[in-house]
């Protein structure tokens, strides 16, 4: 072997070694649903995951058992879009694939909604609108036993650890940012607009406050609804469009000053139309890829996208750019410039 020989092995290996650190600087992002391998209706709840470790469970809603779901594992920050009983989690599984994609079986969660046993058993950030925080925050202290405190953000980031849960409030537009142990730099994570409402089911309420709400039949809302920016390490920007209609800051403040690159949206025909959240991703957004989620009805079968839906139409109105349906248990590993690099398919 010439000398030349060795030194093109040198930077062939030294290319395979940058290849592979690369693949290690994904964000990971697993959808958590009612039935494994597929999209269902009720399907929410999603993990992501930074390359620095710190892992953010977006929307609990009802597709987890609770707490003790084994498929959640750390849970460091709780993100909620909206007090609405789908993202709150009034109900949960027991078990995964029961009842139909169409019409999973669930079961009550009431009083404390998944949310709120998920931060309880997990010690979690919870980053959201302020009085989504302050409301968790008293359920969680009906499962602990102990005050729910703010969280602390010494030298201006959350550590990603924490002793007990605690609550991080923002006002729409706010950020906070959160730092893995011995991390450089950390995931800043930002509240935007959504045009949508955050009414809570009087169910959630305390029995003195149902009795003074029923007779009008109305109940509180718990301040504004927002969709989510998150910023990971590896430089992927994900929009999380929570519910939401369209609106004008898709465009000025998410796709113009945040530059996102990759969005998760929401369908929902009590939202928005799925040509019309086409329209976001094509021309307000404009994200590198999409994941869609939230399809409120049966939107795969063996994780095929089923014919005739609105989540098929949707993909279809989707130009120049993938979309991956939110299969349950499946795990998608992206890189800072939205490319896919695993689970994909
Ligand atoms: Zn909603
Ligand atoms: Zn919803």
């Amino acid at each position: 072997m010439t000398a030349l020989h060795i030194s093109r092995l040198f930077v062939a290996l030294l290319g395979m070694l940058a290849a592979s650190s690369a693949y290690s600087q994904t964000v990971k992002i697993t959808p958590l649903g009612t039935h494994t391998g597929e999209l269902c209706d009720r399907d929410r709840a999603t993990i992501f995951e930074d390359p620095t470790g710190v892992r953010i469970l977006y929307d609990a809603g009802q597709s987890v058992m609770g707490g003790n779901d084994p498929r959640l594992g750390t849970i460091h920050v709780v993100l909620l879009s909206h007090a609405h009983t789908d993202h709150i989690g009034d109900r949960k599984i027991t078990a995964l694939n029961m009842g139909t994609c169409d019409k999973p079986e669930t079961i009550s969660a009431l009083p404390n909604s998944t949310t709120a046993e998920i931060a309880a058993a997990k010690n979690s950030s919870l980053i959201m609108i302020r009085n989504m925080a302050f409301f968790l925050g008293r359920k969680i202290q009906n499962i602990s036993g102990k005050p729910t405190g703010n969280c602390a953000e010494p030298g201006g980031a959350i550590a990603a650890v924490q002793a007990a849960p605690c609550l991080a409030p923002v006002e729409l537009g706010g950020s906070k940012l959160v730092k893995a142990a011995g991390a450089s730099r950390g995931v800043e994570i930002t509240t935007v607009h959504a045009a949508h409402d955050s009414t809570l089911s009087r169910e959630l309420l305390t029995d003195a406050q149902k009795k003074t709400l029923e007779p009008d039949n109305i109940s509180v809302s718990l301040g504004a609804p927002s969709g989510y920016v998150i910023k990971f390490t590896n430089g992927l920007k994900v929009y999380l469009s929570g519910d939401t209609g369209l609106h004008s800051e898709m465009k000025t403040v998410v796709h113009d000053f945040h530059r996102v690159n990759l969005a998760v949206m929401n369908l929902g025909p009590n939202a928005i139309a799925s040509d019309a959240a086409a329209y976001a991703m094509n021309e307000l957004v404009q994200p590198a890829a999409v994941i869609v989620s939230h399809p409120n009805e049966g939107a795969t079968s063996g994780g095929i996208i089923r014919a005739g839906t609105r989540t098929s139409d949707f993909i279809d109105r989707v130009k120049g750019k993938p979309v991956y349906p939110a299969i349950s248990g499946r795990t998608m590993e992206f890189d800072g410039s939205a490319n896919c690099v695993a689970g994909c398919w």
